[in-house]
């Protein structure tokens, strides 16, 4: 997991960068950084920072 100049947290996988969207406790999930200007849905849950599920499907 990588910061952001804005101190968001960014996650980086296979050349794509995800935001964090929702946090449950350990679980976070993360939507694409293109999902508001491109409306791309790829996201990705992670627990305690171990990507668990992924929906790599990118829109651009
Ligand atoms: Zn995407």
């Amino acid at each position: 997991m990588v910061m952001s100049r804005r101190g968001k947290p960014l996650l980086s996988v296979q050349g794509y960068t995800f935001c964090k969207k929702n946090e449950y406790g350990y679980k976070v999930r993360w939507v694409c950084s293109t999902h508001r200007t491109k409306g791309c849905t790829a996201k990705v849950l992670t627990y305690n920072n171990e990507i668990i599920e992924i929906m790599n499907t990118h829109s651009h």
